[in-house]
């Protein structure tokens, strides 16, 4: 890591101290990923594998659409600290 990247991971996404200031200079690049479910192609998916009878062939059958699709991709910085507290996961990303 670069100085420049550095210097942007330099404070803690969640307790907002400065990284290293409690004596601990360890600290962690989290990234978190939302997703939605696609529940259009996941019907069609799932009657396909009805008509056809298994899954399985429905798998190889279809047009292999995404399932999920992301929504939103975020990455923070957390200390040494608060990467042993319990955090509520919405915490994590910024639209959450
Ligand atoms: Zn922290």
């Amino acid at each position: 890591m670069k100085e420049e990247e550095l210097r942007e991971c330099a404070v803690c996404d969640i307790c907002n101290e400065k990284i290293g200031s409690g004596g601990n200079i360890n600290f962690y690049r989290v990234n978190v990923k939302s997703y939605v479910f696609n529940l259009n192609e996941m019907q069609r998916q799932d009657g396909l594998a009805m008509f056809l009878g298994s899954p399985a062939l429905a798998r190889v059958m279809g047009s292999d659409e995404d399932m999920a699709k992301l929504t939103d991709e975020n990455t923070i910085t957390v200390c040494a600290d608060c990467i042993t507290a319990p955090v509520l996961l919405t915490a994590l990303s910024e639209d959450l």
